[in-house]
């Protein structure tokens, strides 16, 4: 039996294909547009299908596994600037549940996906919600590229970016991750342009220096600093305690990057936390000798934590403070808070935990 038909790359559904219908690439071609694009695998309603024997078409319907999307369970909209975030609750195949976010871009000209690539997380992240639920499971391939094509779908905005910044630690799911990105990106099916997709890690240096290997050669890596000294980023973010900031930036030194592309490198803002004059220095350091575009990004306050989101006045002061000594820098406007859709916000540790029909 073949895989689940959503997690295929061309070529798997081409071999699949072939294997039961023989015929040419013209006729594979067509159906995988079809799987992809609409999210259906239905050969008889396909473009294809007046060309296609009726013995064909029984086959290939008989020997293809069924495609289960995610189910929509609640979708929620914040409207800050005009242009909404739609957050979606969806339900796997086995009742588990992810949030997956459509954040409006360019005054909603486009729009970008922000896949969860695990069910919960083990990270333990103390600015982030979805550490509250610990890992529940790895997404599957087929689980993250039905995110994509459910949202897209459900909400009818034309996507044109994927960002792996959902629920979970994509590179502790790496090899599934990568996967989910060729399907992604092929041309023949949903066509997202690889330098439109953004992986984003908290800094598994042993899965960054696999990087290009792992096939992640062509995509953004956006990295997650927290704090530039050890101590502190080490009480934020547990992964520093195994892969300290040296560690970390040694690895991203050695990183084969696309073109002249730069590393993204995640800055949450956390008042009376991370924003001193001295910590702020400490940052100067770090990135110096770092191809990077640092990204501040102000922190979206979760229930189990009392520190307050930082205003627009402290999140300027950082910014300019970096860009005085030469820091190249930019300011992420949050989106999607009043819906728990903003960054760290995603998960429900209650409901994780509660059981549920499939
Ligand atoms: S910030 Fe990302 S890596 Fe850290 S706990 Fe949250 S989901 Fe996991």
């Amino acid at each position: 039996m073949v895989d689940a038909l959503l997690g295929l790359t061309f070529e798997a559904f081409r071999a699949f294909s072939q294997e039961v219908i023989g015929r040419t690439d013209r006729f594979h071609g067509a159906l995988y547009r079809q799987l992809m694009r609409d999210g259906v695998f239905d050969p008889s309603a396909s473009a294809i299908a007046p060309e296609l024997p009726a013995q064909a078409i029984a086959r290939l319907l008989e020997q293809a596994p069924r495609i289960v999307l995610p189910a929509v369970v609640q979708e929620q909209r914040s409207a800050e600037d005009g242009t909404a975030t739609h957050k979606f609750l969806l339900r796997l195949e086995d009742g588990l549940e992810v949030e997956t976010v459509v954040i409006p871009m360019r005054g909603g000209r486009h729009f970008t996906v922000c896949v969860s690539s695990q069910v919960g997380c083990r990270m333990g992240c103390s600015f982030c919600h979805t550490a509250r639920m610990g890992l529940l499971r790895n997404l599957l391939p087929h689980e993250m590229v039905g995110q994509v094509i459910r949202v897209s779908q459900a909400s009818a905005l034309p996507v044109r970016n994927v960002v792996f910044m959902g629920m979970g630690e994509p590179l502790d799911n790496a090899e599934a991750v990568a996967q989910a990105i060729q399907v992604l990106s092929d041309r023949r099916g949903l066509a997202v342009a690889s330098r439109h997709i953004t992986v984003s890690t908290v800094g598994r240096v042993e899965v960054l220096a696999r990087w290009r290997e792992l096939g992640f050669g062509a995509v953004n890596l956006a990295v997650s600093l927290g704090a530039a000294d050890d101590a502190l980023r080490s009480q934020l973010m547990p992964i520093n305690r195994s892969a300290n900031l040296e560690t970390l930036k040694r690895t991203l030194q050695a990183m084969p990057l696309a073109g002249s592309r730069r590393i993204l490198l995640s800055y949450i803002v956390i008042p009376g936390i991370n924003d001193s004059p001295q910590q702020v220095q400490n940052l100067v350091g770090y990135v110096a000798g770092l191809p990077v575009m640092v990204n501040l990004i102000p922190y979206n306050p979760i229930p189990s934590r009392s520190w307050r989101a930082p205003s627009g006045r402290e999140l300027e002061q950082v910014r300019i403070a970096l860009h005085r000594q030469g820091v190249p820098v930019r300011l992420r406007v949050t989106k999607g808070r009043a819906v728990m859709a903003a960054c760290g916000q995603l998960g429900d540790p209650q409901r994780a935990r509660q059981p549920r029909p499939a």
